[in-house]
């Protein structure tokens, strides 16, 4: 308890000293980590290793949604004749080239996780928000898959910059429904969790490389896909609109973690009051909870001590599901689960 107290304490006050300290900071700690001291630096996987699926030996029901999850908030949900990926994002940049130059979609790490995730065709990318880790490699993942992009005025520039042509970008905003094959997609407009970095529009059209404040929030959405074999909430940023889900039924959320650790146990019950119990959903999976300068050719790692305190928030949300009978269960990367799984 004590060592998070002053862990927390130390990344409140690096902020205040600004990206520089932290970026001064998180180096000396990932190069820790690049010299094989991942504990030093990171909680430890292994209480995530007891609670993550395993993958199945039967093989898939043909008759049934498959969802695949690649880090992060990047999910694919394929029905065998039309798929959806949410956000698309694989380059995972390194610390410094994040905090000291430019980023742009890295085609060898997009290709490797394409591969791995046996990912093809896609009938839409839906983009949560426009931060890099969301939105940097969804345009292109577009482009190359033939896909609509799907997301804010702000992702639109994204798309616009990465070539794009117009028909091929849809705008949304809360309310609107959209239909891919069998699944139709609601999007309800959700508040970033709290006191995000670069929370403004993108303005322009925005061409890679850019520097990572380019790439600023916009709006953030949460996703309600329905089909007839299942519905699934993804709900990407952590924190919540108290009614915004009170009329939906998920089977499953996918449920950021992303920064709860520093939130309080009262904003943590709200949260989970607001947004899972309120979808009725028997079944979360935790998402946004690995480090996200990682690569994908590596094992997931949970968020390092100093941006969050992940042990701290995924304690409460084991506490909460116990108590309120419900599983959580990480996904491992790459393989394909049955929408049974969750139900
Ligand atoms: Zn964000």
């Amino acid at each position: 308890m004590r060592k998070f107290t002053i862990i927390k304490a130390c990344a409140t006050s690096l902020r205040s000293f600004g990206l520089v300290s932290l970026s001064f900071a998180l180096t000396i700690l990932t190069n820790v980590g690049l010299l094989g001291c991942d504990r030093l630096t990171h909680p430890s996987v292994e209480k995530v290793m007891l609670h993550t699926m395993k993958a199945t030996v039967d093989g898939l029901n043909k008759e049934s949604l498959h969802i695949r999850y690649f880090g992060a908030t990047t999910i694919q949900i394929d029905d065998g004749n039309t798929a959806l990926m949410i956000d698309g994002f694989f380059s995972r940049p390194g610390l410094a080239q994040m905090l000291f130059g430019k980023i742009s979609p890295d085609i060898d790490r997009i290709n490797y996780a394409f591969a791995k995730g046996s990912v093809g065709n896609l009938a839409a990318v839906l983009v949560a928000h426009s931060h890099y880790d969301h939105a940097m490699d969804s345009a292109f993942v577009a482009v190359r898959k033939s896909a609509v992009l799907v997301g804010s005025k702000s992702t639109a520039k994204i798309g616009r910059g990465q070539g794009l042509p117009d028909d091929r970008i849809i705008e949304v905003n809360h309310g609107d429904k959209l239909r891919y094959g069998d699944f139709i997609v609601e999007i309800f407009e959700s508040p970033h969790s709290p006191d995000p970095w670069f929370s403004e529009d993108i303005n322009q059209t925005l061409q890679p490389p850019a520097r990572v404040g380019e790439y600023r929030a916009g709006k953030n959405f949460s996703f309600l896909i329905r089909h007839r074999w299942g519905t699934v909430l993804i709900h990407p940023s952590a924190n919540f609109s108290p009614n915004l889900f009170e009329n939906i039924k998920a089977d499953v959320v996918f449920l950021s973690l992303g920064m709860l650790g520093s939130q309080s146990e009262c904003f943590a019950e709200e949260y989970w009051r607001s947004v899972v119990l309120a979808s009725k959903a028997r079944f979360v999976v935790p998402i946004h909870w690995d480090d996200l300068l990682r690569p994908l050719d590596e094992p997931l790692l949970p968020m390092p001590y100093l941006v969050d305190d992940f042990t701290g928030g995924y304690k409460t949300l084991l506490r909460m599901a116990e108590r309120d009978r419900i599983s959580v269960q990480f996904m491992p990367l790459f393989q394909p689960f049955d929408i049974k799984a969750f139900q």
